[in-house]
């Protein structure tokens, strides 16, 4: 027992003390700055052709954050480019459209995003996900899991995962939505009681990411769901997730 107690001193305190003040690695990429939109064409046409998920487009320069592998391609292999990266974690949005950067978008733009005022009011102290792994490659699965161990500890939060979608308020979708998960994530939709929320996690999950131009995906399902978060990435950092979250069900800025 005694060398239980030594075991449990000698780790410490082992989760993020505060997940709003925790730094991510300079190498990060995250939030991508667009310096300048005026470009030669040349540059332009360089840009958009890099690119492997058509998140890039012209007039003005524009970044779709929903369908970028954040490959870092357009920064790295430009000369002269006008993208750069910044290492800032926190974006994510709660309609599809807010996720276009263009170079009139600032760093603290996600930050002035607001949520569905009755998402906060139901949910806020306890907010359960079934997740559906929709066809990815567990990359995003991955990371969403790691949201929720001593590290991370969304559940610091409320925020936790269930093994039923009769227990869950919301669905959180990995992957690009493969024909074969078509059934299984409906039937998950339609498992869950009211009211409910869908979460995309992940470039796939709200684009198709790297696989959107595969015959192999049902994304018109996606109209059945109530979506209300979308969450960038390839995949998604855990506290890109717990952030995101936080917003979506009220916490804001706060620590518990
Ligand atoms: S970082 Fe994003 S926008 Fe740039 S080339 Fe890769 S996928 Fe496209
Ligand atoms: S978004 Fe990237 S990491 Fe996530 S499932 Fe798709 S390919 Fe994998």
């Amino acid at each position: 027992m005694s060398s239980l107690f030594k075991s449990r001193l000698k780790h410490g305190y082992q989760a993020i003390k505060s997940v709003e003040q925790a730094k991510i690695n300079e190498r990060y990429r995250g939030f991508p700055k667009i310096l300048t939109d005026i470009t030669s064409e040349e540059l332009m046409r360089k840009l958009v052709s890099i690119c492997p998920t058509e998140a890039i487009n012209n007039n003005p320069l524009s970044i779709d954050l929903g369908k970028c592998i954040f490959c870092g391609a357009c920064e790295d292999f430009i000369e002269d480019s006008p993208i750069k990266f910044t290492n800032n974690h926190k974006i994510f949005a709660f309609n599809r459209e807010q996720l276009i950067v263009t170079s009139e978008i600032d760093q603290d733009y996600f930050k002035r995003l607001k949520p569905n005022i009755e998402i906060e009011k139901l949910f806020k102290r306890s907010f359960k996900i079934r997740n559906v792994s929709a066809g990815g490659c567990n990359g995003c699965e991955l990371e969403l899991s790691a949201s929720f161990n001593v590290n991370f500890d969304a559940a610091r939060f409320g925020i936790d995962i269930v093994a039923s979608p009769r227990h869950a308020d919301a669905m959180v979708i990995t992957g690009p939505i493969t024909k074969n998960m078509q059934i299984a994530t409906l039937r998950t939709w339609e498992a869950m009681a009211e009211p409910k929320v869908c979460i995309l996690f992940g470039s796939c999950a709200i684009s198709g990411g790297i696989f959107h131009q595969s015959n192999e995906l049902a994304r018109e399902i996606l109209s059945n769901f109530n979506t209300l978060l979308y969450i960038p990435g390839c995949p998604v950092h855990p506290l890109t997730f717990i952030a995101a979250v936080k917003r979506l069900i009220g916490w804001g800025d706060d620590e518990p």
